[in-house]
Parts: C-alpha cells; sequence; structure tokens
C-alpha cells in the first residue's frame, strides 16, 4: 500500500502522530543519551509536540530520564535515555551439529547464551533441542515490561515467507514448518531467515560493517552461504533466494554436489572441504579443524600447506563476487574465521593477482571479529526489528 492510500484510510493525524512518534523513538534508540531539544532540532518537530511524544514513549517504559533532580548548582538539562531493557529478544544459529542462542536486550546486548551439540539431521531432535534452549532462556530471562518479543532463527537454507524451511541440503531438511510449529508451541512471533543473510545484517549492526552500505557476507561453515547487503538493504532476489554463491560451479568436472550441480565452490572452499583434506593428508578421520589449527599453531609444514591451499579456493570464489557486486566490504564469517592468520595474507595476494582492479579498487576483505556470534546477533535483531514496527507500538 502506498503512504497516499494509508493516509486516505486513516486520517493524517493519526498516521503523522504514528509516524513522528517512531521517528522520536528511533532517536531515542540509536543515539541515547539524547535530549528533548535535540530530537525537536533534529526532526524539525516542535517542541511541544516532542515532549508530548516523549511522555507517551516513557510511559510505555520504553524510554527514561536521567539526570533531573542531579543538579547541583547550574541547571542541568534532563537526559533522555532508551530502555533496554524493556524487553528482551532470542537469536538462535541453527547449524548442522549444534546450535547456539541467545538471549539479547532491546540494544542486542548478549545476556544469556547457550551452545547445545545436536545432529541436526534429525528433524524432531533438532526441533526438541531447539526448544530446550528457547525454554531455558525464556527461563532466564530478567522479568521485564514486554518480556521475550521474538525469536529469530538464522538457518542454513531456504525459507519461504511463511516460515518454512523449503530446504536446507547440509541438514537434510525438506518443507518443515518450522516457524508455525514454534509459534503454536511458544505463542511469540518467530522469524526463520536464511544465516548468511542474518549474519550480514549481524555484522552490518554490530561488527565491522557498521555503516557500510555495499556488503557481501560469507559465511563458511559445512558449506558456504552469502548474505548480500545492497544500499544497506538485503538483497533477497526475487523470490528470496539468492546468495547461493557456495554452489558457484567452479570445476566443470568437478565432484557432484547435492544441490545438482558438479564442482560446487563449497566442496572445495568451506571448512568441512578444509577438514577432509587434512583428514586425507594425514591419514587421521578424526581430526577437526581445531586440531588443524593447532598443527599450524605449532608451524607444521603440511598443516600450513593446506591451510594455503584453502585460501586460494577461497580466493576463487571471492573474485567471482568482487567481479559480480563490487562490494566496499567482504566479511569472511563462521568458524573459518578462526584460522584468519593463516589464511588472509594468501588470500588477499591471491585476490589481488587476479581479480579485476577498478571492482577490487575500495574492496576490503576482513575476517569477522564477532566469530559465531554474527548469526545469533543477527537473528536477535531482526525479532527486534519485528518488534518496534509492530502496531503493538503505535498510537492508539
Ligand atoms: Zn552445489
Amino acid at each position: 500500500m502506498v503512504l497516499g492510500e494509508v493516509m486516505k484510510q486513516t486520517g493524517d493525524l493519526s498516521l503523522m502522530k504514528k509516524l513522528n512518534k517512531a521517528l522520536v523513538l528511533e532517536l531515542i534508540r540509536h543515539e541515547s543519551p539524547t535530549s528533548r531539544a535535540r530530537i525537536a532540532e533534529k526532526t524539525g518537530l516542535t517542541k511541544a509536540t516532542v515532549s508530548s511524544l516523549v511522555t507517551e514513549l516513557i510511559d510505555a517504559n520504553l524510554a527514561y530520564e536521567s539526570g533531573a533532580g542531579e543538579s547541583r548548582g547550574g541547571r542541568k538539562p534532563v537526559t533522555l535515555l532508551f530502555q533496554e531493557k524493556a524487553g528482551y529478544a532470542i537469536g538462535i544459529d541453527l547449524g548442522t551439529d549444534g546450535m547456539t542462542a541467545v538471549l539479547t536486550d532491546l540494544n542486542g546486548t548478549i545476556v544469556d547464551e547457550r551452545r547445545k551439540k545436536n545432529n541436526n539431521r534429525e528433524t524432531l531432535s533438532a526441533i526438541a533441542v531447539l526448544g530446550s534452549c528457547i525454554r531455558e532462556l525464556m527461563d532466564s530471562a530478567p522479568t521485564s515490561p514486554y518480556g521475550i518479543i521474538g525469536i529469530g532463527i538464522g538457518i542454513p537454507g531456504f525459507s519461504d515467507e511463511a516460515g518454512n524451511v523449503l530446504f536446507a541440503p547440509n541438514l537434510g531438511w525438506e518443507n518443515v514448518p518450522l516457524q508455525s510449529l514454534l509459534e503454536q508451541e511458544y505463542n511469540l512471533p518467530i522469524v526463520i531467515e536464511n544465516e548468511a543473510n542474518v549474519g550480514a545484517l549481524g555484522e552490518s549492526r554490530y561488527g565491522l560493517a557498521k555503516g557500510t552500505a555495499n556488503l557481501v557476507h560469507v559465511s563458511i561453515g559445512a558449506g558456504i552461504g552469502t548474505g548480500i547487503l545492497l544500499k544497506g538493504e538485503l538483497y533477497r532476489g526475487a523470490s528470496g533466494f539468492s546468495g547461493e554463491m557456495g554452489h558457484i560451479s567452479i570445476h566443470p568436472d568437478g565432484k557432484p554436489c547435492r544441490c545438482g550441480n558438479v564442482g560446487c565452490w563449497e566442496l572445495y572452499a568451506s571448512e568441512n572441504a578444509l577438514v577432509d583434506a587434512a583428514r586425507k593428508e594425514y591419514e587421521d578421520p578424526d581430526i577437526t579443524l581445531d586440531g588443524l589449527l593447532e598443527k599450524a599453531e605449532q608451524g607444521e609444514e603440511l598443516a600450513l600447506q593446506l591451510l594455503e591451499e584453502h585460501a586460494r579456493y577461497l580466493g576463487v570464489g571471492l573474485i567471482n563476487i568482487i567481479n559480480s557486486f563490487n562490494p566496499e566490504l567482504i566479511i569472511l564469517g563462521g568458524r573459518l574465521a578462526a584460522a584468519e592468520k593463516w589464511l588472509s595474507e594468501p588470500l588477499q595476494h591471491f585476490v589481488e593477482s587476479r581479480s579485476l582492479p577498478y571492482p577490487r579498487a575500495k574492496l576490503d576483505i576482513r575476517f569477522s571479529q564477532l566469530g559465531d556470534r554474527a548469526t545469533v546477533l543477527g537473528a536477535a535483531s531482526i525479532a527486534i526489528a519485528n518488534f518496534f514496527a509492530s502496531p503493538k507500538l503505535s498510537v492508539e
């Protein structure tokens, strides 16, 4: 619906008030501590309008005042702060071998966390463990006016708008109505979103990508997912299935992939690909990523070679991304970000020697500093954004 239609239907005054209140709340959220005078200056609203909207927000427990009555001597202005403890969100990263779940306040600060190992390829068991994470975090949440405001879940696959997991190849899930199952159980708003998309949001709100408008987040785990942020917005494609760069074929006669293609990038550059190569070279079926990185730390030649080779495979895909999207920033996230020390230099070198100079000119390639928390934070941030966009918070 376009704005003009809304205005005709609801009347200008009520809509204007709603928009202004949302604007004032947004300033208090993002610029806290602030003041009524500053808000009036920034929005162009009259001081009387700002004051009345702020009073409503204070009554709604979303803002509070500080500084009043503390003055000794000269008059101190009353500071307005966002009440980030007015409610709590849950963010979950559903992986193949386990899950991470966090409870955050409305600013996205983590107040509690659960990590559980589980074979999530078994759908029923995965849903049971998801449930226990949710219940434990709900129980541990401090008492607050709005309670738990919603749950965001990042999944390694595709979902539709109703939150059905349509296809998650590395989980082996097809058509799982995850959102409706959880909504029935917990009676809370639930959002399901691709984990690389969620990670891109997490990086842009809380990580290295703050303020970056054109970003590609490459999440490297069991597979490779990419979340693409263009002009500050997630690019989802025509039906929400964009960003499957992990299935760009880098080898026309390569290994067969579960997606139906052969030679997909993730078969060569994911964490699984690196661990498989290490198992083969070391003739040790139990070696893990941590085990390999320990060997590299000790300066073992074979481990260093494996990581250098892996950087080249990563680079091949990154060059495709750079030439396609001309991003300002590529963030490499997921568990493989822990290997930054060994991957970074050969990767930068490979990319510099092979990508087109103009798309690369203003590009920065960085490893996530949020580690595997980009996904949980991004998932919680979607739940928080939905809460602030919900009609419950608008004016009567
Ligand atoms: Zn594939």
